[in-house]
């Protein structure tokens, strides 16, 4: 399916990606607050002591999200997606990982093997605790929480600034691969989902898209091949903003 000629006007793509950036960035203000709910370690607290934490509840509704959505949370909603789109500012170096980004699998296979090992142990989850480690729903309100943000946000800082745009989420994120996960079972089966759809008649080779994407993707190449599948794609909708002709566009379809 292609996008429509003239559906992408001049004035609101910029507007969507003025209010993703601030979306983002939001989250990430916010980690303060919501961070026991997005961190592998207390989840993994908490299992080892059969407890399903709000954690495991977020990831699990991420999952789901996946099925339909892809990564969109990557690209509209993470924290740690906010905090890398601020070190853009620093080194905005686009981030050609290659075998790097295979290394966040195995780190996905520690981190959730962690958890189910501890929910093994624990004989299985029995309770559930929403709020589990934070203090009214507030998750840093104690010393000792706050020595674990900083040091999360010390980890991606190291990424961010070593690597370039989003080295974080191509080399480390577990909660990518999880996404990552959702969306081959989606593309398995061909339920209808948000994807990329391409126009290469269109594509005049200006490049804008791929100066555009987060990820560093070649959606010139992509749009060419009209290939938009990719597993690095956070549906940020940056190329579909981009394109001066439209060649790209959100669509909402089957297969
Ligand atoms: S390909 Fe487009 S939608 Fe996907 S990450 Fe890159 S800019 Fe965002
Ligand atoms: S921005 Fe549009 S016209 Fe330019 S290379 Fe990308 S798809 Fe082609």
């Amino acid at each position: 399916m292609e996008p429509e000629r003239g559906s992408i006007s001049r004035n609101r793509p910029a507007l969507r990606q003025r209010v993703r950036i601030a979306l983002l960035i939001f989250s990430f203000v916010l980690m303060p607050v919501t961070f026991a709910y997005v961190s592998c370690p207390l989840i993994t607290e908490g299992a080892s002591q059969g407890i399903a934490t709000g954690g495991l509840v977020v990831f699990a509704l991420l999952f789901v999200g996946s099925l339909f959505f892809g990564r969109l949370w990557c690209g509209y909603l993470c924290p740690a997606g906010g905090l890398q789109e601020i070190y853009t500012l620093v080194n905005g170096r686009p981030v050609t990982a290659g075998w790097l980004n295979y290394l966040k699998y195995p780190i996905f296979l520690g981190i959730f093997g962690s958890i189910a090992l501890a929910v093994y142990s624990a004989g299985g989850l029995s309770t559930i605790d929403l709020f589990y480690q934070t203090g009214n729903g507030i998750s840093v309100d104690r010393p000792g929480a706050y020595a674990l943000l900083y040091g999360q946000i010390a980890f991606i800082t190291v990424f961010a600034l070593l690597a370039g745009r989003r080295g974080f989420c191509h080399s480390f994120c577990p909660i990518a691969v999880m996404l990552i996960i959702g969306r081959k079972v989606r593309n398995l089966v061909g339920w209808p989902a948000l994807h990329l759809a391409a126009a290469p008649d269109r594509c005049v080779d200006c490049g804008k898209c791929s100066e555009t994407c987060p990820m560093s993707l070649d959606v010139r190449g992509m749009v060419r091949e009209r290939r938009m599948e990719n597993t690095e794609c956070i549906l940020c909708g940056g190329c579909v903003d981009a394109c001066p002709e439209g060649a790209v566009g959100y669509a909402w379809r089957g297969r």
